[in-house]
């Protein structure tokens, strides 16, 4: 190890870093790394931005949380460091605008991580059977371990890059207020390093007859005027009619007005060709009231699986039945790829339709809004893959085979600026304008490797790289500051 190396001979790292920062004003990785606070920063020193050519080497400078300007690395330099102490050393590395899960499960992630859920094991590997399982599990929160669990999650995305997202917490006759609390604790304790926004969810049916109602209506709309509470999110496909479906969404509609909150629906989750899809009485519900009743607040449509059977005809009377609502659709490949169009036991396994919506196409060909999102981690409804957006902006270049650079820069917004507009960050068109969110994911930078010089790590040079394969080395900045790499709150 470099630094037993330099202990050995007679090197005190840590005042050699010190030193190092006093007269150069770098930010060493060694000094921040187990702190638990966010360390400011004035400048990017030495980096590649996305929207650069390969060889342009930037420096960005912040002020306030913001971006103030950028200039080429080489300007900068000649002129010697300014005498802030602020900067960091990044060595050419590549920064992109930081990361973004526009819809993700709080309370019911890593359930098969924690050990109070050892018993949960997926048998069958079906829809009702994770609805099963995780309702089982539901019964035992508390407070402990849906902080726990969550907090793995918010720390898993932060160091992949995340700084927004949308946390769904469910409110029930079950779970009561619980997954709400640990939801608004967690929000508060990360508040330095992540905006996370609190979206109170519905997943149990709202109208139909069963022992979450009538109370469960009732907790939601006492969840909603609770401080923090940012969303209201609905699945009106588990109502046990069509009618009462219908119930669900007016309900909801009217719901998040009232409150002026996003609204976030859980929609059209099937493949059958039969069945109509509920999106358009959605949108002739919404177009009533949302605009002149909820200003500034926006429509995130998820699954949505139905809407892949579409023909083009039916595509483009979405578009126009959209027209110019702010709705916007989030695909969660992960968990329709698990859950959607699997072979029934007579089937040869031949061609099957997998059902993920083809995201990159409605925003390319159709003109609609889209992003994607991971959804759940560790738990029936998707047991693979972790919390990373860029995971999943990798998968997408295979399943919606778009492998080409106007794809990558889709599929990265999908998982970055467009996320967090979705779900009402609005985002400037230049991520590297000034006054910007300093809101940032650095890959690479050498600087934070003791062991390896830029040279010997293959650095990828542009976002369609990045996008084939993410590199696991990362460092987020959020709000003009660098967060600690492992965080302890
Ligand atoms: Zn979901």
């Amino acid at each position: 190890m470099a630094a037993q190396f330099l202990k050995h001979h007679g090197i005190n790292l840590q005042q050699e870093m010190d030193s190092i920062q006093k007269e150069g004003g770098i930010v060493s990785p060694a000094n921040d790394m187990e702190s638990n606070s966010a360390k400011p920063l004035s400048r990017l020193n030495g980096v590649r931005m996305s929207n650069e050519p390969k060889k342009t080497v930037s420096d960005i400078f912040f002020d306030s949380g913001k971006v103030k300007n950028t200039k080429p690395h080489r300007d900068s330099e000649s002129a010697g460091w300014s005498d802030d102490h602020e900067g960091l050393s990044c060595n050419q590395a590549l920064v992109l605008p930081s990361l973004c899960h526009p819809h993700i499960h709080l309370d019911k992630c890593f359930l098969f991580s924690h050990r109070k859920y050892d018993d949960l094991e997926v048998v069958r590997g079906d829809f009702p059977e994770a609805l099963e399982l995780t309702s089982k599990a539901k019964a035992s929160f508390e407070h402990d371990d849906l902080v726990t669990r969550g907090g793995w999650l918010i720390r898993e995305s932060i160091a992949a890059g995340v700084t927004h997202m949308r946390a769904f917490v469910e409110v029930d006759t079950t779970v009561k207020f619980k997954c709400l609390d640990a939801g608004l604790v967690l929000k508060q304790r990360f508040a330095s390093f992540c905006e996370i926004q609190i979206c109170v969810f519905a997943q149990d049916p709202v109208f139909s007859a069963g022992k979450n109602y009538p109370r469960g209506k009732q907790l939601i709309e006492e969840a909603l005027g609770r401080e923090g509470v940012d969303a209201l999110g609905s699945t009106p496909y588990v109502e046990s009619s069509e009618e009462l479906m219908h119930a669900n969404v007016d309900w909801a509609i009217s719901s998040a007005v009232k409150y002026q909150k996003h609204l976030d629906l859980h929609l059209d989750y099937n493949l059958d060709s039969t069945n109509p899809p509920l999106i358009f009485p959605v949108l002739d519900r919404l177009h009533k009231t949302w605009k002149s009743r909820n200003e500034g607040k926006t429509v995130v449509l998820g699954h949505c699986t139905r809407l892949t059977l579409f023909s083009n005809k039916e595509w483009v009377e979405l578009r126009d039945r959209i027209a110019d609502l702010p709705v916007y659709f989030v695909g969660l490949p992960t968990s329709d790829i698990y859950m959607m169009g699997k072979p029934s036991d007579d089937d040869g396994g031949g061609q099957r339709v997998r059902g993920t919506l083809q995201i990159p196409q409605m925003i390319q060909k159709y003109g609609l809004k889209g992003v994607i999102g991971v959804n759940n981690v560790g738990n029936a409804f998707t047991p693979q893959g972790n919390c990373d957006p860029l995971s999943i902006a990798s998968m997408g270049v295979g399943i919606y085979q778009a492998g080409t650079k106007a794809d990558a820069q889709v599929l990265f917004n999908c998982v970055s600026t467009t996320a967090k507009t979705a779900i009402g960050f609005a985002q400037p068109e230049d991520p590297f304008g000034e006054g910007a969110p300093a809101d940032f994911v650095l890959f690479e930078n050498a600087m934070l490797s003791e062991e390896r010089t830029p040279g010997q790590v293959r650095q990828r040079r542009t976002l369609q790289e990045m996008i084939y394969d993410p590199p696991k080395q990362r460092r987020t900045i959020f709000q003009g500051r660098l967060v600690p790499t492992n965080i302890v709150g």
